[in-house]
């Protein structure tokens, strides 16, 4: 049978790597995937894994010791990793989305000091725009960064950073009024900070807390954190690309390749659940024949599949884009809208498959109905998708009456 999600035009080394990829994740992570998401353990011994398979690296350019991958090759790996479990899918993404911030924007000398390392996974990046207050309007951030002499002093509250323990490098978007005079836009006064900080709990650099682990429904074992600054001194060299003012577009270039790898997640964690639905479905009888032979649960399936096809087109689609050189952020908004919320119809479809067995802690798919709303959400809710797009749209269909 040909499988679902098959991508035409690879070349033999991106097949090679997601051929090893998918091994990994089927060796590696699926066997232990729900006994860890369940006590919501880190999963140092599959990160380990991944570090050697090179995967911080992937998008790194190979002059900084990366493999100098395309957006489409990430992509699709974390599609692959995403089906094994989403949470490790989470881990890398906000690496790589500090990796591609910093390649795109960085200076010379922040390149050469992050990047090598990056690609070795021994600097491991997350990022910060959200706070308590905000997430969707990112122009109302508070959070500011004021000049002294060769410093800024930062100080303010930031909200739901993915991998805001584990990392030691955090991308942080601040307010910086610092020639900037009054009046100016607020997303023309902001500046994004490469903060180094030790990983874990606690006050992790002078000035710099992070308070503990955010307890939440799923996407577990990857911790979700909160990141208070109070009088936290970084130096002028740390300013991302040199100059204040051009945060808030380096942040919004940064989300949108983040948006085709949260795409790239939804079908990862759509295709598992369409496997373990079209499985179970063969496996159970009701009235005398397997559930599978009911058209109900056939025309289910068939629309769990279509809609695994539909969103790995459109993934791939926007990452090509992408690589093309090319504005993608219709593709991306479109991709990543539609991979989400396909993603939780099919695992709902999954789960009502599964009957009263997918209530149970026993079977994956309780674990995959926890995770998928997470995709709604992360990278820009449904409706800011759909607000991109339909100015993208308005801008190219313009009326010229
Ligand atoms: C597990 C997790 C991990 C995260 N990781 C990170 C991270 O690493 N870094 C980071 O910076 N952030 C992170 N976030 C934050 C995430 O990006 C925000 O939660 C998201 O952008 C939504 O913001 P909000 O929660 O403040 O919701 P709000 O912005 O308050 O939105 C609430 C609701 O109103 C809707 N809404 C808002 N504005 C409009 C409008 N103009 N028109 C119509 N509807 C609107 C939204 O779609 C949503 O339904 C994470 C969030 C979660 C849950």
């Amino acid at each position: 049978m040909a499988r679902l999600a098959q991508t035409a035009g690879l070349t033999d080394i991106q097949q090679e790597i997601l051929s090893t990829v998918r091994d990994f994740v089927d060796k590696e992570i699926i066997p232990v995937a729900t006994e860890l998401e369940h006590r919501d353990e880190y999963p140092q011994a599959i990160v380990d894994g991944l570090k050697e398979l090179g995967l911080f690296g992937l998008m790194i350019p190979e002059e900084y010791g990366g493999l100098g991958e395309s957006l489409l090759t990430y992509a699709l790996c974390v599609e692959e990793i995403a089906r094994g479990w989403m949470s490790v899918s989470g881990i890398i993404n906000t690496h790589f989305i500090v990796a591609y911030m910093l390649k795109q924007h960085g200076t010379q000398e922040q390149k050469d000091h992050f990047l090598p390392r990056m690609a070795a996974g021994d600097t491991r990046g997350a990022f910060s725009m959200s706070e308590p207050a905000l997430g969707s309007d990112v122009s109302a951030i508070t959070s500011k960064a004021v000049q002294d002499g060769d410093e800024y002093v930062l100080n303010g509250q930031k909200m739901w950073l993915t991998n805001g323990g584990t990392s030691n490098l955090v991308a942080v978007l601040v307010r910086s009024d610092e020639g900037h005079p009054e009046g100016t836009a607020p997303h023309k006064s902001m500046t994004t900070f490469l903060v180094e900080k030790e990983p874990g709990f606690g006050e992790v650099r002078p000035g710099l807390t992070i308070p503990g682990k955010i307890d939440k429904m799923g996407y577990k074992g990857v911790d979700t954190t909160e990141l208070i600054m109070d009088g936290l001194r970084i130096p002028a060299n740390r300013v991302l690309g040199g100059t204040t003012g051009r945060g808030f577009y380096q942040m919004m270039d940064g989300v949108e390749v983040g948006r085709v790898n949260v795409a790239a997640r939804g079908c990862g964690v759509a295709q598992r659940a369409f496997e373990l639905g079209v499985q179970y479905a063969q496996q159970r009888h009701t009235f005398g024949k397997p559930i599978a032979q009911h058209q109900a649960i056939q025309f289910k399936l068939a629309e769990m599949a279509t809609k695994v096809e539909a969103a790995h087109a459109m993934m791939v689609n926007a990452a090509r884009k992408k690589d093309s050189g090319e504005r993608n952020d219709l593709e991306a908004g479109m991709a990543k809208y539609l991979a989400s919320e396909y993603c939780k119809e099919v695992v709902e479809d999954a789960f009502r498959i599964h009957g009263g067995y997918g209530f149970s802690k026993e079977y994956e798919i309780e674990r995959l109905y926890r995770e998928a709303p997470m995709l709604l959400i992360g990278e820009g809710t449904a409706e800011i998708q759909k607000m991109i797009i339909g100015r993208r749209l308005l801008e190219e269909y313009r009326f010229q009456g």
